[in-house]
């Protein structure tokens, strides 16, 4: 089944804490190698799935623990 969420996660908001990629239950957020202006790696969203994942719902878990307020959840119809 296609995915019904995506998020934007606000790299430069971000302090690379890391709780999102802990919290979300498949997997969709990883850690970017590239630092932002802070000097953390922050947290990215993984737009390319692989086989057999299930992408992102929307459940917005990711969001809720984020204590930078950095991540938007967006929901398909
Ligand atoms: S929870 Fe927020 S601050 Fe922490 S890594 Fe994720 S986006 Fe960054
Ligand atoms: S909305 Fe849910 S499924 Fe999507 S990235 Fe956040 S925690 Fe993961």
């Amino acid at each position: 089944m296609a995915a019904k969420g995506k998020i934007l996660i606000n790299g430069e908001r971000c302090k690379g804490c890391h709780l999102c990629i802990e919290f979300c239950p498949n997997g969709n957020i990883e850690v970017d190698e590239v630092l932002n202006k802070k000097g953390y790696n922050p947290a990215r969203f993984r737009e390319t799935k692989e086989e057999g994942e299930k992408g992102c719902t929307g459940c917005a878990q990711c969001a809720v623990v984020c204590p930078e307020i950095a991540i938007e959840v967006y929901r398909a119809k």
